[in-house]
């Protein structure tokens, strides 16, 4: 896929090498995908080579004719997908779509409720020592004993706290998020809401998830997750916040955007625009949905006891293994996941007592219910630590649905 250079043979062999590792895997984190070739030729276009502070018809440089079209596409199908009123789509990733959107809303040292990320939150929703946990203060809610989010602790903690700014979503919630419930918190307390949709945006985009959009003064996320695009980040704002987002994002904390980045998301929303898409985005829940079944027919828990989208988390306590030791047993058998915190988890960070599983990798490389069957058996059996013969199983299904072809 792609002209690669013949000039740098060591760049060169560890793209090749990604390239078989990707084709030869199943790939199960759930933040991953495999974007379209038309994705990857846009990223790898020319448009690298182009300065364009600023935005569409009032850039700081020359020459921008070209590449306000495609920021203009960008914007117009980003707003066509996700019925948002104000897009940015300059943000180089979701952490800096996050730092931007905060700072359109709130003052340094405000105060921000958001979700644990001992229970499925991210970095940038007020980890100490991110950007985040530095510049403000944050109190958080989580999941109940069911694995669900706790919707009274987020209004008594609310009410409590009183804070400036909440925030929905995560990066390991395996269920359905109310975002009208965090309305009716927020305009009872008098907060933003804002919700970070990263891992979800490609559902939302399709109608699997509801959306935030209708709920939120601001909307962030990631473009390379379940929908599938250029790696990078994006600002729905509702109006008036679009300007004062568009300030944050340049001159406020980035300098020129990366436009091959920005053709990549054009090309992906379009993607996304497209009747496909759907059957995709029902198509990666469905197989979550077996995935689940299948690993829970193996007597293995799942957080929550299931998933409404396109990942579960792994409760690992009791079978003799953890996420450190999954993750690596999986990783020799051809299986790609993470270790993840479960909520309350007894063992630190860098162990851990769950993986993360997401489908929406092995969907777009086309496996459906029936894979997903196999692929519980494989997890299965790693965990019972039963591994012969796991690999040639890997590599019947990767065989199976080519990568690239
Ligand atoms: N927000 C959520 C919920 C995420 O899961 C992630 C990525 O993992 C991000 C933000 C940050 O995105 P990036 O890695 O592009 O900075």
């Amino acid at each position: 896929i792609g002209p690669y250079t013949e000039v740098d043979s060591e760049v060169q062999a560890a793209l090749d090498g990604e390239l078989e590792r990707q084709r030869t895997t199943i790939e199960l984190i759930a933040s991953e995908n495999f974007a379209s070739p038309a994705v990857l030729a846009a990223q790898g276009s020319v448009l690298t080579n182009k300065y364009a502070e600023g935005y569409p018809g009032k850039r700081y440089y020359g020459g921008c004719e070209q590449v306000d079209k495609v920021e203009v596409l960008a914007i117009e199908r980003a707003k066509e997908l996700f019925g948002a009123e104000s897009v940015n789509v300059q943000p180089h990733s979701g952490s800096q779509a996050n730092e931007a959107a905060y700072s359109a809303l709130i003052e340094p040292g405000d105060k921000v409720l958001s979700m644990d990320l001992a229970h499925g939150g991210h970095l940038t929703h007020g980890m100490k020592i991110n950007f985040s946990g530095r510049m403000y203060d944050f109190v958080h809610y989580g999941v109940g004993e069911d694995g669900y989010i706790d919707y009274d602790e987020v209004r008594e903690t609310a009410r409590r706290e009183k804070p400036k700014l909440i925030i929905a979503g995560a990066s390991a919630y395996p269920r359905i998020i109310e975002f009208e419930k965090f309305r009716e918190v927020a305009d009872e307390v008098g907060a933003y809401f804002l919700t970070d949709m990263a891992h979800i945006a490609g559902l939302v985009a399709a109608g699997m998830h509801p959306s935030p959009v209708p709920f939120c003064e601001i909307v962030t996320t990631t473009t390379h997750k379940t929908l599938r695009g250029a790696r990078g980040g994006m600002i729905l704002s509702r109006e008036p916040f679009g300007k004062k987002v568009n300030s944050r994002v340049f001159p406020g904390m980035q300098g020129g955007p990366l436009m091959h980045a920005i053709a990549g998301k054009a090309v992906a929303f379009g993607e996304a625009l497209r009747p496909d898409f759907k059957d995709y985005a029902r198509k990666i829940v469905e197989n979550s949905r077996s995935l689940a079944e299948g690993l829970m027919e193996g007597e293995i828990n799942l957080v929550s006891g299931g998933t409404d989208n396109h990942l579960m988390l792994v409760d690992l306590r009791g079978t003799g293994t953890n996420g450190k030791q999954l993750e690596h047993v999986l990783d020799e058998v051809g299986v790609t996941c993470n270790k993840n915190m479960i909520p309350n988890d007894p063992e630190p960070p860098t162990v851990t007592s769950g993986v993360r599983l997401g489908t929406a990798a092995m969907t777009t490389r086309g496996m459906g219910e029936d894979e997903m069957r196999e692929i519980a058996e494989i997890i299965v059996a790693a965990v019972r630590g039963e591994t012969e013969g796991l690999r040639d199983r890997v590599t019947a299904l990767t065989d199976a649905y080519p990568l690239y072809a």
